[in-house]
């Protein structure tokens, strides 16, 4: 039998029969290479010495397993002057000397371990008709030869986390062919400069705006010019936006809730108050009623000296009812005017709601907080009852009063997006920003000045906008200035040039996803050789 299109094989590897089983085909094949060459001194031999048999799992043929039954041969080596005497032959781009499977099978396994995970490589080759296990997948990955870095030119840096806020680590992608270098264990600076310091072409370092590899590349590429990611650069910008308008909007809300506790006691709280002052009866319900007179009338028959069986059939109530009311006495009587356990936290609700509070369950926390101990559906209910629907009834008349500031996060996004692509409640709001200060409004045209400068790479403006920002009041603006400053030419080369960190952040958005695969029980080394490696 020849070899078929459907099975490559090596030359002179021959089909000698196939069997189906159940499970899968075993195919019987016979080396017939009428000469192999020694593995130590290179010369063919054509003197057969034996006969033996291997057993090799080959890659899956239409979903069914594969095992391969080889017969090859051993063959004395002539040559007088080398040391083997006996050698099997070889199948150099088939199987491996030792192994159990041909080379093909490995890739594939290979290749479903860095798509996968151990367990999960295991569970789908199985389904394909791959036998292995997820040590097998594991050793495969972590068998992976180093690629060459090459020439690096120009390089990106930044920090991944193991455990968000703890532990960290260091990733290194060339920026010209995308592609992840290495992975360090740490973000400590002489680890990625003993790095860098092996790398002598590089020219370029982007780097985000911290200390740590802004030390690293003057240490070990002191030759390379650094770049401040541009993305750092307005995320920095942001986070002093964010501070300035805390403090402006908390002011703001302040003067907000001091007019709203100066206005007169509104509806609501007059309608809550007559609920408790009901007579008991009153605020009992028909079945409540119901069963307070048939208590009554049993305390007369008792009295008269009736039995309990008797009085629980005349009154209409079981024994067990009767023998209750004569230990515990009646729930209905018991029980003074309703209360219920959120009326003494209305006030406050109260109070709350005024101040702008509109979150029900951040209302429902804080009254928690307070010793509340009753229900959020009582929380909400009240709230819908009163104060909501109260609200409703109020709307035209308080329409006057102005909506709701935003927080300061929403505040720093309108601050810093250009105001052509903001919605048209966005730009109210930024035009209700820029009335609270006249500090708040200058901020605003720092901020968009230092956008534009990003947007465009325009680097030139950069030392007349922060003399700009040294000469205004705004504290939180003077500190970002003062920090690039000390950054000066990475920021500059940072405004000017083509080169940012956004591949590196879409690598370390790969690379927590390959991290998640292995459920945090995969070590550095691991994911090391699988971000390398990565399809
Ligand atoms: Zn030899």
């Amino acid at each position: 039998m020849e070899s078929t299109p459907l099975l490559p094989l090596p030359e002179g590897m021959l089909i000698d029969r196939v069997q189906i089983t159940e499970k899968g085909l075993v195919i019987a094949l016979v080396a017939t290479h009428p000469t192999s060459c020694c593995p130590l001194c290179s010369q063919p031999s054509s003197s057969i010495h034996s006969h033996y048999c291997r057993s090799l799992r080959d890659a899956p043929c239409a979903g069914r397993r594969v095992q391969l039954s080889l017969t090859c041969r051993k063959f004395y080596c002539r040559n007088p002057l080398c040391q083997r005497k006996v050698f099997t032959e070889r199948f150099p781009d088939f199987v491996e000397p030792w192994a159990r499977m041909t080379i093909r099978s490995c890739e594939q396994i290979t290749c479903i371990g860095l798509a996968t995970c151990g367990k999960g490589g295991a569970r789908l080759a199985a389904r394909l008709g791959i036998q292995t296990t997820r040590q097998t997948i594991l050793r495969r990955i972590m068998g992976l030869p180093d690629a060459s870095t090459g020439v690096i030119l120009y390089l990106g840096i930044d920090d991944f986390s193991f455990r968000r806020g703890c532990h960290f680590g260091t990733i290194l992608v060339n920026l010209e062919s995308h592609r992840v270098v290495d992975l360090l264990p740490d973000r400590e600076v002489e680890t990625s400069a003993a790095w860098m310091r092996q790398q002598l072409d590089l020219m370029v370092v982007s780097r985000d705006r911290g200390g740590t590899y802004a030390s690293a590349a003057a240490l070990g590429a002191p030759q390379a010019t650094q770049c401040a990611d541009r993305f750092h650069l307005l995320k920095n910008l942001g986070e002093a936006v964010e501070d300035l308008l805390t403090r402006h909007l908390s002011a703001s809300r302040k003067r907000q809730v001091e007019a709203a506790l100066e206005e007169p006691t509104p509806a609501w709280q007059e309608t809550r108050q007559p609920r408790c002052s009901r007579t008991p009866e009153e605020g009992l319900s028909l079945y409540q009623q119901d069963r307070l007179a048939r208590y009554q009338q049993m305390l007369q028959l008792h009295e008269q000296g009736m039995t309990q069986g008797a009085i629980a059939q005349q009154i209409g109530v079981s024994l067990n009812t009767v023998q209750r009311w004569l230990v515990n006495g009646c729930p209905q009587t018991a029980r003074g005017p309703y209360v219920s356990r959120l009326d003494p936290y209305l006030p406050y609700l109260f109070q709350r709601w005024a101040q702008g509070c509109h979150n029900i369950a951040q209302l429902f926390r804080e009254l928690q907080a307070r010793g509340y101990r009753g229900s959020y559906a009582s929380v909400h209910d009240n709230i819908v009852r009163h104060l909501q629907f109260d609200g409703r009834k109020t709307k035209a008349a308080s329409s006057s009063k102005p909506a709701p500031l935003p927080t300061p996060r929403q505040a720093a996004f309108v601050f810093l997006r250009r105001s052509e692509k903001l919605r048209t409640e966005e730009q109210e709001t930024l035009v209700k920003l820029r009335h609270i200060d006249p500090d708040v409004d200058l901020a605003y045209g720092l901020v968009q000045q230092f956008a534009q400068m990003l947007r465009t790479r325009t680097a030139e403006c950069l030392d007349a906008w922060l003399t700009q920002v040294q000469s205004s009041n705004l504290p939180e603006l003077q500190s970002f200035a003062t920090g690039i400053e000390k950054d000066k030419d990475a920021v500059k080369a940072g405004l000017a040039w083509w080169i940012n960190n956004g591949v590196v952040e879409g690598q370390v958005t790969k690379l927590k996803l390959i991290k998640r695969q292995g459920y945090g029980r995969a070590g550095f080394p691991l994911l090391r050789k699988r971000v390398l490696h990565a399809l």
